[in-house]
């Protein structure tokens, strides 16, 4: 399969190249923009491959992408090109409604105009996935799951922005024909993730010792899955998915962001313990939460599973233990690689009273 994959320089869609390399099943061409989540040094296990190419594009630039479409002649298209970080939504939302709206639309009449024109044959096997997120649907209470038809409630700039782009991926599904599928996952954890997100920036700081600030009591919950087995859950859904179809993509593995920093203290206790003999979980501070923070995330992907027979393979014990061992191991080179000075691991998106 020839696959156009954009923001194949970030966290979840390089894992999406290398897996979909190591198949030997697809051809991809990878359109990323490489803004300060995008990193090329991600792919270098697949880079020398003859099944791999990649354009620096802006997904919102038209003759851009309509260029890359002609030139590479997809059967599919994979959209994870976004900005994703909810702190940085709430300093700047503007990007996000470029990238992640703009940008979409732009993909989806790209897509359209190209997928109008193909024959017969190529034309029923093309698809269109968006890659989205379970934050669309807001925030649970104690109890309850997200289901593929829970209402959105999106609270935060990045998911109102996500929520946005998943309703045009629906309408041009339903106005124009256009073959569809979308995902939305929960949040997942896993080697090259950016150091801004909460498991890899508390296990750099951990590891160095340092203060681990924690949003309000560190009891907002969130449901992690490990990103290779997103990655085939992607390739699932892309391969088999039935069009128009949403699914859930979730490893049922609900952790409070206290546990979460709490295990990756643990891990690190065991494989590297500090020479003051303090145990880690003592760095651990509590800090003004995050405007707006939703409660409650957890996934039903029940879906997924019993239509498709896709499975998580790692819990979020085995995950953690790997996730860790990688940043370990990587700290000196993709991390300080990626770190390039414009981010020092500081707090983002916190409102400042005038
Ligand atoms: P990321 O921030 O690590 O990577 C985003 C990539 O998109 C980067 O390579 C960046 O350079 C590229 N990009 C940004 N703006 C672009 C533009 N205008 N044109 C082209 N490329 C651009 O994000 P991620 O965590 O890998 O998430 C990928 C997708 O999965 C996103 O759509 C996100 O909403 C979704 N998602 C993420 C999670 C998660 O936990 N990380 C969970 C569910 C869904």
């Amino acid at each position: 399969m020839k696959l156009i994959v954009t923001g194949g320089a970030g966290f979840i869609g390089s894992a999406v190249i290398r897996t979909a390399l190591e198949s030997g099943q697809y051809q991809i061409l990878n359109l990323d923009k490489l803004t300060y989540a995008g990193n090329r040094d991600s792919l270098s296990t697949v880079s020398g491959s003859d099944n791999y190419f990649f354009r620096k594009v802006d997904i919102c630039d038209r003759d851009a992408v309509a260029g890359a479409f002609s030139d590479f002649q997809p059967d599919a298209i994979m959209h994870l090109a976004a900005e994703s970080h909810v702190d940085r939504s709430i300093d700047g939302p503007g990007q996000f409604i470029q990238t992640n709206i703009v940008g979409t639309f732009n993909l989806l009449e790209i897509a359209k105009r190209y997928w109008s024109e193909l024959p017969k044959e190529r034309k029923d096997r093309f698809r269109f996935h968006h890659v989205s997120t379970d934050e669309v649907y807001g925030s649970l209470g104690d109890q309850g799951l997200f289901c593929e038809d829970t209402a959105y409630q999106p609270n935060s700039p990045y998911s109102a922005s996500k929520a946005s782009s998943d309703h045009l991926v629906r309408a041009w599904h339903h106005t124009y024909g256009l073959p569809v599928v979308t995902t939305n996952c929960s949040n997942n954890y896993g080697p090259y993730q950016f150091p801004e997100k909460l498991i890899p920036l508390v296990t750099l700081n951990a590891l160095d010792g340092k203060p681990l600030p924690v949003y309000g009591k560190g009891d907002n919950i969130r449901d992690w899955l490990y990103v290779d087995d997103h990655a085939r859950a992607l390739l699932t859904v892309l391969e088999r998915g039935h069009l128009g179809e949403v699914y859930n993509v979730g490893g049922r593995n609900e952790r409070t962001n206290l546990e979460v920093v709490y295990s990756i203290c643990d891990c690190l206790d065991q494989m590297v313990p500090l020479p003051s003999g303090k145990m880690r979980r003592e760095l651990v501070t509590f800090v003004k939460d995050r405007p707006g923070h939703d409660k409650r995330y957890a996934i039903d992907a029940s879906k997924l599973e019993n239509e498709l027979g896709w499975r998580a393979s790692d819990n979020f014990d085995t995950g953690i233990r790997k996730t860790v061992a990688w940043y370990l191991e990587q700290k000196g080179s993709w991390c300080a690689r990626v770190l390039d000075g414009s981010y020092r691991m500081e707090r983002l998106g916190v409102i400042h009273e005038s």
